[in-house]
């Protein structure tokens, strides 16, 4: 396959969730903006977000507050500059969501951790509200232009296109696969953010959106940029349970407004794991449902909200409400059957509050960046902040050093050209989907709520030899994007072991049975000293 076409833009943009949306709105008055995105612009976790954004908008509520909460959670690796930079800016964030159209329902919500109702929310479709108001601002200006179904495989390194270069290493643009026109083009780019969201894909259960393969952090890792604190994915404790219902979240909010977590017998079990019960920080509440379903070897847990009225429910929960009734769960009447699924990843690109990576011209911004926000686990609703607040920073960063950082990142040779078979065996398509199977349930059964040395290694072993099986078949294969998905889940599944193995502790999400320390005593956590895993 050769290169067909190039393009030219100020500044390139790889995904469309709401970290992306946001950074192209703030950057397009006076950037020439492109964002790619590998799907369609709506596939993304942003608009499948059910439960809001967190920020502090009530009197009674407070700056010191939000951060206590953050760094609590974040049990002792929270980066303090970065929760500061965040919750300080957040009301003016919701002013930004506000002038773009976004409507939030009068009442904040309360959500797991959180010591105030602060979580502004529009019904139970918070992200589906803030992406098509934000998309629709996107496509109504001139300077953005959106390429749907747009693969972005590699980013260009000035020292791999001409190693005689002396200086910084920059980031010039990417390798891009047009899947409708099924050709390679070459964007260049004077910066790049990747706003490529998250890696829930890695594991088997996810309520992530099916392409959250952690694309963006595999691309950074190739190009020489540093990954941190992949050991930190944060399972989301309830995920409906049915067998026709794929990654269906139901909201941590349905607890906030007394939805109680029973066993099959109709035990109420949290309090025996934590004094805040059901309300628990979500770790601990996956790992209170993981050991009752073991201790019960039942196949899931329930949610029971069965005491609020069915109108309540109607108004507060419209969209949880009608899928469950898709699957025949009236959660007015009727406890609903929830499992534990990989959610979040706090880890991933080291950054700094404004997304800056080690490599000139690059950005990582989003679920893709680790700015030191959640250390290792996230307190609910802080990342759609995240998003916006980093696409803010980014954006004042890119505009107020936009000449240092151009004079490093335009292409002054042509790219490499693109060698790749033109054509794939179709039986090769079944290994690859084994293939991606394999790493998956390898990464739920050895890599998952709570792990063990033994397990860690074990999966190591079996990701070293896929890892490279799978490096014979991409350098062999018709570039497409099944493939180029599991080049890059290979490597995020083989990092977050390695991280994995590198913690000799047991903190926040990342639960050891080698290192029993209790997760529990949430007294010590501001004590509680501790370094981010990089590497
Ligand atoms: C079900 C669910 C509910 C949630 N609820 C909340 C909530 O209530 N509050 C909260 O704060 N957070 C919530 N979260 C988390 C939050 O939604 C995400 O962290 C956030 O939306 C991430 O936004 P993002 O812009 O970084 O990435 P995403 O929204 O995931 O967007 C990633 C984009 O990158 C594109 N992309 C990826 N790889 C490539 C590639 N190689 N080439 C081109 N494009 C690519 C994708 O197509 C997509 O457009 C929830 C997450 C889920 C899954």
């Amino acid at each position: 396959m050769k290169i067909d076409g190039k393009l030219t833009c100020d500044v390139a943009i790889v995904g469309s969730g709401i970290a992306a949306l946001a950074a192209a709105l703030k950057l397009a008055d006076d950037k020439k903006v492109i964002i790619l995105t590998k799907e369609k612009a709506p596939a993304t976790n942003s608009a499948m977000a059910q439960g809001g954004i967190a920020a502090v908008t009530d009197q009674s509520d407070s700056f010191a507050s939000h951060i206590e909460d953050t760094l609590v959670a974040g049990a002792g690796l929270c980066h303090y500059e970065a929760v500061r930079n965040f919750i300080e800016q957040a009301p003016e964030r919701i002013k930004d969501l506000i002038n773009w159209g976004v409507q939030f329902d009068a009442d904040s919500t309360r959500e797991g951790g959180h010591s105030f109702r602060r979580v502004l929310h529009h019904e139970d479709q918070t992200g589906a509200e803030m992406h098509s108001k934000l998309f629709h601002a996107v496509l109504a200006h001139p300077n953005i232009e959106v390429l749907e179904n747009h693969f972005a495989i590699d980013l260009l390194v000035n020292k791999k296109i001409d190693p005689t270069l002396m200086g910084p290493t920059s980031i010039v643009g990417l390798y891009v696969l047009d899947k409708v026109a099924d050709t390679v083009k070459v964007i260049e780019a004077k910066s790049t953010i990747l706003a490529t969201g998250g890696a829930g894909k890695v594991y088997l259960y996810t309520s992530n959106w099916s392409g959250a393969t952690g694309d963006g952090i595999a691309m950074a890792y190739r190009a020489g940029a540093r990954i941190s604190n992949l050991e930190f994915m944060q399972f989301h404790p309830t995920c409906l349970f049915h067998k026709d219902a794929r990654n269906f979240l139901i909201s941590e909010a349905v607890r906030g407004e007394g939805g109680e977590l029973i066993n099959s017998q109709g035990e109420a079990f949290m309090k025996k794991y934590h004094r805040l019960g059901s309300l628990a920080p979500r770790d601990i509440v996956a790992r209170g449902i993981d050991a009752e379903m073991k201790r019960t070897a039942e196949p899931c847990v329930y949610l029971d909200i069965t005491q609020q009225p069915k109108a309540f429910l109607q108004s507060h929960f419209p969209n949880i409400y009608t899928r469950c009734l898709e699957y025949g769960i009236d959660m007015s009447k009727q406890p609903i059957p929830v499992v534990p699924a990989a959610h979040y990843l706090c880890g991933g690109v080291v950054t700094d509050v404004a997304g800056q990576t080690d490599l000139v011209g690059l950005y990582a911004i989003g679920e893709t960046a680790c700015t030191g926000l959640h250390g290792a686990n996230r307190l609910a609703s802080n990342s759609l902040l995240e998003c916006l607040a980093m696409a803010h920073n980014c954006a004042v960063h890119l505009k107020t050093n936009w000449q240092a950082i151009t004079e490093q990142t335009v292409l002054s040779v042509q790219p490499l050209p693109w060698e790749q078979p033109e054509k794939t065996d179709s039986d090769e398509m079944v290994v690859i989907s084994h293939m991606w199977e394999e790493i998956r349930r390898l990464m739920w059964n050895y890599v998952g709520i709570v792990r063990s040395t033994k397990r860690l290694e074990r999966a190591q072993k079996r990701l070293v030899n896929i890892k490279s099986e799978v490096k014979e078949y991409y350098s062999n294969m018709k570039v497409h994007s099944d493939i180029l998905e599991l080049r890059n889940i290979v490597i995020v599944a083989k990092l977050t072991v390695e991280c994995a193995l590198r913690r000799h502790e047991s903190r926040g999400i990342h639960y050891s049975l080698d290192y029993p320390t209790s997760p529990l005593d949430m007294s010590r956590i501001k004590e509680m000293q501790g370094s981010d895993t990089i590497i």
